[in-house]
């Protein structure tokens, strides 16, 4: 006699077996996969079935008069799938079975409305007719397309104690039914079993909780020594976090049964928290797999543990928990506390979730469903009534409305810092932590929050532990050229950023001094000029309110403009921690007390404030200033050309052009502002000295800088056409002082805070020398550069280099707020 053929178990959950279509679909699958082997489908209710047998308990409760509709409205849902499943000669039978299966129900139905209760005995024996419907009706459409078939009961087979709701399966006695009934059933024919639903010895009716039909299917897999286990669901197998709520979660190939089990406990709906139970001891492998996909390779959960670069999988969420708090008095506290604390709840199969201890004042600190607060409450006042009563206890106090959020990988034990990770993490996005649990297992590190946080803390966790990258938001505000050229640029390297960097910067908004372009979700940088241009009308206080309110984690605003009016909010923002990255000169040079201010609040708010575009563009001016101050530098004397518009003006002339030409040139080439004498003032080079000094720490005022103009006195304030025309004036004077040598516009920072800037010949081999177009140079004199000067020479301003640098900003200060 040949050895018998091994079995396999395909189970099918609601989503799958929504509609005879996707019924359909299951068939094929089942009909292509695990030939030569003894197959067992398991089977859900259709999808939502059991919400709405529930939904008519609470309508029958609460005699709202609905519940016969709901009622009605199931049996009809059933009758199509019969119409369209079964084989012709099956119907009227399996009709009279569904007719006294539902007719069952309403008469429960009734009675709850008589007495106005449904106790647990009662619901399971109601949400048991979902399973009891499906099952012989998948059986049939598997005899409609040609396959041997029979519908099994699992109440037959699976034994559990009286725990209604949540029953707990006898193993044993279990193992053995499933054998033999088993081995009733010819090799070649199909199984299709009832998930979710059981029995007491006595024959009453249980349920193994929601979503019970993935323990089912690993019941019958264990019993039965299957090669494999198979949960057909809506999603590629498990993935990193609940789709619904992390849109970027993406699915695992491989877990641990410890892993997903510990997912499963800490709500990932995918599974049911026992689900890996059966399996575990012989090691039979459970795979997840999505029936909309069965191309993907889904998720293989097995005994092996394998360590992830990230040790961090996936992060899940426990909803509608509450905080249960045993107060202790003092530090001498209740010795036993918490193991009779745990004692009281367990014997009330009180689940607890989480556990937080402050050993210090002897207090206990439980998360449990919501559902169960209140019976935790009274249980632990009864037990601990002495102690309260003698003072050794404050007292117990509740919490609801929390959340639990765990983060669970094997090996987090041999990880160092993933707790705190995950914890700066939650600041970061603004999440407060209620309670942390007490020493963390191997498997996963929790927490608990406020519920209405839990989005938030999910989305910040799984960023920064599942993908391990920090995730930071932007949002520029001025759509001139700094903003327009930004834009495109972020585009362009948002995903090498990602990929090679771990930085993903996130656009959320633009806006301009009249309206703001919003989205928490990101806005595409290519869209989003167009989207302000639609957008809601929105003032500099509507757009800091907005910002503010929405506790997104990291958040830079790039303020773009050249207005007072914003820099004057840069304090604002930084105080609520927001980093600010600017290359407006009004917020580094203007007034001294205003960004005083902005500086100490930005250490307030722990977020940088970072305008290394306010002087010489794309050199690191400032960035240098601060590493030779931070290393103990002192500084001398700064001393440069700071202003492009003059070095390629003072360039031209050396080169044989007159000074009206040359200002001509710069201006064609683009390299001045629309009115030349902004740059011909010299105000622009006394306030790049000005935002050095500062950077110093010097009492600079710019108005007190000894600035020489270029622009004659009587040219100063008559129209620009009139300036342009006028301006060969000043030519032949030009020409007289510049004989003789090289000439540039010099800016110079002196230790004691004072700055000049003039007109200056310059030697050949000077650090100043020898600039070509409109380049920029900058000398630092200094304690640890002596003699030579330390040099920075390179290109000045333009639209790309000023956007380059103030990415580059975004992404210091997106790093700096780890
Ligand atoms: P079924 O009806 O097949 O049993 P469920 O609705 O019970 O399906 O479970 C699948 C759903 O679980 C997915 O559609 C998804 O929304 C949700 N889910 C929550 N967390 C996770 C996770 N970590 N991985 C996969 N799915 C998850
Ligand atoms: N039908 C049950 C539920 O909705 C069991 C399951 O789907 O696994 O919870
Ligand atoms: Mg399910």
């Amino acid at each position: 006699m040949p050895a018998p053929r091994p079995f396999h178990v395909a189970k099918f959950g609601g989503t799958s077996v929504g509609t005879p279509e996707r019924v359909r679909r299951v068939v094929a699958l089942v009909a292509a996969a695990a030939p030569g082997h003894r197959r067992v489908v398991v089977v859900s209710a259709f999808g939502g079935v059991t919400d709405r047998l529930l939904a008519a308990i609470e309508a029958a409760r609460e005699r709202t008069g609905e519940h016969g509709a709901i009622l009605a409205e199931l049996r009809q849902r059933h009758a199509e799938a019969l119409d369209a499943l079964a084989p012709a000669a099956e119907r009227a039978r399996l009709g009279a079975d569904l007719d006294a299966l539902f007719g069952g129900v309403r008469e429960l139905l009734d009675g709850v409305y008589l007495l106005r209760a449904c106790d647990r005995r009662f619901q399971d024996a109601i949400v048991s007719a979902g399973e009891r419907a499906s099952g012989p009706l998948v059986a049939a459409a598997f005899r409609a397309a040609g396959h041997d078939a029979v519908a099994l009961d699992a109440r037959e087979v699976i034994r559990t104690d009286d725990a209604f709701g949540e029953a707990a399966v006898d193993f044993e006695a279990t193992a053995r039914l499933i054998r033999e009934r088993f081995a009733a059933i010819p090799e070649g024919t199909l199984a299709v079993v009832t998930g979710f639903i059981a029995t007491t010895p006595e024959g009453v009716t249980t349920t193994l909780g929601r979503s019970g039909s993935d323990y089912t299917a690993t019941i019958l897999a264990g019993a039965l020594d299957a090669v494999e286990c198979v949960i057909w669901t809506d999603v590629d197998g498990v993935l990193s976090a609940d789709p619904r709520v992390v849109p970027e979660a993406f699915s695992l190939p491989r877990l641990s049964y410890e892993e997903a089990a510990e997912l499963a406990h800490f709500g990932a709906k995918v599974l049911h928290p026992r689900t890996m139970r059966p399996l575990q001891r012989k090691g039979i492998p459970l795979v997840i797999k999505n029936t909309m996909n069965p191309e993907a390779a889904g998720t293989v959960i097995g005994p092996e543990h394998e360590a992830t670069p990230e040790r961090i999988k996936a992060v899940t969420c426990v909803r509608d928990a509450a905080l249960v708090r045993v107060v202790g008095a003092g530090v001498l506290g209740v010795p036993d506390l918490t193991a009779r604390a745990f004692a009281v709840l367990a014997d009330a199969h009180i689940d607890v979730q989480l556990i937080a201890q402050a050993s210090s004042e002897g207090s206990l600190c439980l998360a449990v469903k919501e559902g169960a607060m209140e019976d935790a409450v009274r249980l632990l006042r009864r037990a601990f009534r002495r102690e309260c009563e003698r003072g050794d206890l404050h007292g117990i106090e509740a919490e609801p409305g929390a959340a639990v959020v765990a983060a669970v990988g094997d090996f987090m034990r041999d990880a160092p810092g993933l707790a705190g990770k995950m914890f700066a993490s939650l600041g970061r996005a603004h999440v407060n932590v209620r309670a942390i649990a007490q020493g963390a297992s191997d498997h996963n590190l929790s927490a608990v929050v406020a519920g209405a946080d839990a989005p938030q803390a999910l989305r910040a966790l799984h960023e920064a532990l599942a993908l391990r990258r920090t995730r930071a938001h932007v949002l520029v505000i001025g759509a001139g050229a700094p903003g327009r050229t930004l834009l495109p640029l972020l585009d362009r390297q948002a995903p090498a950023l990602r990929e090679a960097h771990r930085l993903n910067l996130r656009l959320v908004g633009v806006a301009n001094s009249r309206r703001m372009a919003f989205d928490e979700g990101g806005l595409a940088p290519p869209d989003a000029l167009d989207r302000l241009a639609e957008a809601e009308a929105a003032d500099l206080d509507a757009v800091i309110g907005r910002l503010t309110a929405a506790r997104l984690e990291r958040l830079v605003v790039v303020d773009a403009t050249p207005s007072a009016e914003v820099a004057a909010r840069h304090a604002d923002l930084l105080r609520a921690g927001i980093a600010v990255v600017t290359p407006n000169k009004a917020a580094t040079s203007v007034d001294a007390a205003r960004w005083q201010a902005a500086r100490e609040a930005a250490v307030e708010g722990e977020v940088p404030y970072l305008y290394e575009t306010t002087v010489g563009a794309g050199l690191g001016v400032i960035a240098t200033l601060r590493d030779l101050r931070r290393t103990g530098d002192t500084i001398h004397r700064i001393e440069g050309v700071l202003s492009g518009t003059l070095a390629f003006v003072f360039n031209a002339m050396r080169e044989g052009a007159t000074f009206s030409e040359a200002v001509a040139r710069a201006r064609a080439l683009g390299y001045a502002e629309p009115d030349p004498r902004d740059d011909l003032s010299g105000r622009d080079v006394a306030r790049k000295l000005a935002t050095l000094a500062r950077e110093l720490g010097l009492p600079t005022d710019p108005a007190d800088a000894a600035v020489e103009p270029l622009v004659p006195e009587p040219l100063r304030g008559i129209p620009l056409a009139a300036f342009l025309a006028r301006l060969p004036e000043a030519d032949a004077a030009w020409a007289e002082r510049l004989a003789g040598g090289a000439h540039q516009y010099v800016a110079r920072l002196r230790a004691d805070g004072s700055i000049e800037a003039g007109v200056e010949a310059v030697e050949a081999g000077s650090p100043l020398a020898d600039l070509r177009g409109p380049s920029l140079v900058v000398a630092f004199h200094t304690e640890r550069y002596a003699p030579e000067p330390l040099v920075i020479r390179g290109p000045g301003a333009s639209a790309d280099v000023t956007a380059a640098v103030l990415l580059a900003d975004i992404a210091r200060a997106a790093e700096a707020m780890r």
